[in-house]
């Protein structure tokens, strides 16, 4: 890694920069922080290294000819194996980089436990530091079609005013401290769309080290007659879309979330119950 950018070697399909014996020796040596990753099948451990504090010409000479890329670039390219190794290192050095001082007493931290704890140096405090990983709850919130037809079934989907034009997605939002992941998915809802849900179950989860959380996949469905009302703090527009306007959305000018996203295959899942 080169601060938040992983080292990937170019070609179909990419692949990380991994470099063994006295080159990764002197990649060792040139590395501020290391962390295990754990073995591979032969009992070789893998190390991620952070090349962070080298000027990027220097990191990137070492590194040649891998070239530094930002893995939410490139994630979609790779294999899933590559991928998880990826962001497993990027998830760990990150932590790393943000965690050099104890949040008790502000004295430096040194890395333990092949770089999976943090102690503080501190004599008399040496509180003790871990990789965290924040849970955020994404929501697929579905409303049942009505007595007459099935037709007008639809599910919620709104964007923020940052992203690309047309871009639409499920709502989505950090748990907090004290709830549970249900009145998270109850609170998120609401705040972001104004809208009550029940039936709240979990459905699959998608780790999404950017930097540090995990996505937790629900789908909701909404309460009878609730009038949807996107809060503009957070979005500039919620809407309902039928299985047929999410059919057509690309000939309307609008954008989905990508094919290898939790966003996406919660709204896949819903499409396929209506086929
Ligand atoms: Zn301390």
């Amino acid at each position: 890694m080169w601060r938040s950018s992983s080292f990937i070697v170019p070609g179909v399909p990419p692949v990380a920069a991994v470099f063994t014996g006295e080159a990764g020796r002197a990649l060792l040596d040139a590395a501020a922080e290391t962390a295990v990753l754990g073995l591979d099948e032969g009992g070789a451990p893998w190390l991620a290294a952070d090349l962070s504090p080298l000027a990027e010409a220097q990191a990137a000479a070492l590194m040649a000819p891998a070239r530094a890329i930002s893995l939410r670039r490139v994630a979609t390219n790779l294999t899933g194996e590559e991928a998880a190794r990826l962001a497993y290192a990027r998830g760990l050095l990150h932590w790393h980089r943000h965690h050099r001082y104890c949040g008790a007493c502000g004295a430096a931290t040194e890395s333990r436990d092949g770089g999976h704890r943090r102690v503080c140096s501190q004599p008399g405090c040496g509180a003790e530091h871990f990789p965290r990983t924040d849970p955020a709850v994404m929501i697929l919130v579905t409303r049942a079609g009505s007595a007459a037809g099935r037709s007008d079934a639809a599910c919620l989907l709104g964007r923020q005013p940052r992203w690309p034009p047309g871009f639409y997605s499920t709502l989505a939002g950090f748990v907090e401290p004290g709830e549970s992941l249900e009145e998270a998915v109850i609170r998120e809802v609401r705040e972001e769309a104004g809208i009550t849900v029940s039936r709240v179950r979990y459905r699959a989860s998608q780790p999404w080290p950017f930097p540090a959380s995990i996505m937790l996949g629900f789908r909701a469905e909404a309460d009878q007659g609730v009038v949807i009302v996107p809060d503009p703090g957070e979005l500039e527009d919620a809407r309902w879309f039928t299985r047929g306007e999410i059919a057509a959305f690309h000939g309307l000018g609008l954008r989905l979330p990508t094919q290898e996203s939790l966003a996406r295959w919660l709204l896949d899942e819903w499409l396929a119950e209506g086929s």
